[in-house]
């Protein structure tokens, strides 16, 4: 899909808006009375945060230098344990609405935040590579497994930020259970200093925000696409994207350790992995 027409697609996707979860939780589409409210965001508080980014007034797509578009890249972490269609149709309408050049998946070598995988990191990484194997758009990243100790999310975008320059728009995306946990995540600010946070809908995912959280992102947030792209990172976005899934790894987990079938809820390459090295045995056996 050329960026062309992502653009034009994203004017009908539609955005869950923060402000709007405090009164009606009304999705807004993105359409020309959203754009009206970047001015909005102008006045933030945090604009003195992006200190560590270049400020662009245009969007990334109408800012052309002599070396071509700036580039819109997302990345999406997480254990992968396994790599389901839920994080597969996220990562595809993801892209999509935001008119990226790619979504990075970066399993977790060493999740900070949970209990260690029972399935190794290059297990993971295997998986995810064969899921996503023929789609352009997604990339397998496998950054976090040369770092030692915990894999920080805040290192990993700083990373990114070093390899794709302070112009490009850089996105780290996740899911509203995992958004809800933010303000408990190591260097937390740090996180904003890098990118922008974009927050996936998910099913059955929808607490209230913890005061902490709610801190973190006073003054960052806005509705529009268009409002995010102005600026390399720091804003927020929560996005309410076509295809909600409530397919968990936990549930596939569960399904393989009682012999279950799991057909349908992660690709037949992911299931004929798994059968061919021997991961999630069922319990009896
Ligand atoms: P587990 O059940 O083991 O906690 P998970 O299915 O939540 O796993 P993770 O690897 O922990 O998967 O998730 C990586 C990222 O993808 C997180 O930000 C998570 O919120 C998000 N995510 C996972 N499943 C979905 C889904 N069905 N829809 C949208 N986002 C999802």
């Amino acid at each position: 899909m050329k960026h062309d027409d992502i653009q034009r697609a994203l004017q009908h996707a539609p955005v869950f808006s923060p402000r709007a979860l405090d009164d009606s939780q009304r999705p807004l589409n993105v359409d020309g009375s959203a754009q009206e409210r970047e001015a909005v965001h102008d006045t933030s508080p945090h604009e003195h945060d992006h200190s560590r980014l270049e400020e662009a007034s245009e969007t990334s797509r109408g800012f052309e230098g002599c070396l071509g578009p700036v580039p819109r890249v997302a990345m999406l972490g997480g254990t992968f344990d396994p790599i389901h269609h839920g994080h597969l149709r996220s990562a595809i309408e993801l892209r999509e609405a935001l008119g990226l050049d790619h979504v990075r998946l970066i399993p977790c070598h060493q999740p900070p935040h949970r209990e260690a995988p029972g399935v190794s990191s290059e297990e993971r990484l295997a998986m995810l590579e064969v899921a996503i194997a023929g789609e352009p758009g997604l990339m397998a990243d496998d950054r976090e497994l040369f770092r030692e100790g915990p894999s920080y999310s805040a290192d990993t975008l700083a990373s990114l930020r070093a390899e794709y320059g302070p112009q490009a728009r850089l996105v780290m995306a996740i899911g509203h259970d995992a958004f809800l946990k933010l303000g408990e995540w190591h260097a937390a600010e740090r996180l904003f200093d890098d990118a922008h946070v974009v927050v996936i809908e998910r099913p059955d995912h929808d607490a209230p925000l913890p005061p902490a959280l709610e801190a973190l992102i006073a003054g960052r947030e806005v509705e529009t696409v268009q409002a995010l792209m102005a600026r390399p990172g720091g804003q927020l976005l929560r996005l309410s994207l076509p295809t909600r899934m409530a397919i968990s790894a936990t549930f596939v987990r569960e399904r393989l350790a009682l012999g279950d079938s799991v057909r349908y809820l992660l690709p037949e390459t992911v299931i004929r992995h798994i059968e061919a090295h021997d991961l999630y045995r069922p319990q009896s056996e």
